[in-house]
């Protein structure tokens, strides 16, 4: 375990995640959350179990849309 100075909250808000059910663990487990892919209109986190390692799921975070220029 590694400490960094500072104020922790920010990185720890980060590192919480909700639980999902693993396959592996046959029960929910907390999960945390990894980039895996860039994408051009997004990015695709995956979810893996933090006991087993296991990936229990994806989310993929749309980008955010350009702004729409008025003419
Ligand atoms: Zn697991």
């Amino acid at each position: 375990m590694r400490r960094r100075p500072g104020p922790p909250t920010s990185e720890f808000e980060q590192f919480q995640a909700s639980a999902l059910f693993c396959g592996r663990c046959q029960t929910a487990r907390p999960v945390r959350e990894r980039l895996l892919l860039v994408l051009p209109d997004g990015e695709l986190h995956e979810y893996l179990c933090t006991v087993c390692g296991s990936s229990v799921g994806t989310r993929k975070a749309e980008a955010e849309p350009p702004p729409v220029l008025l003419s």
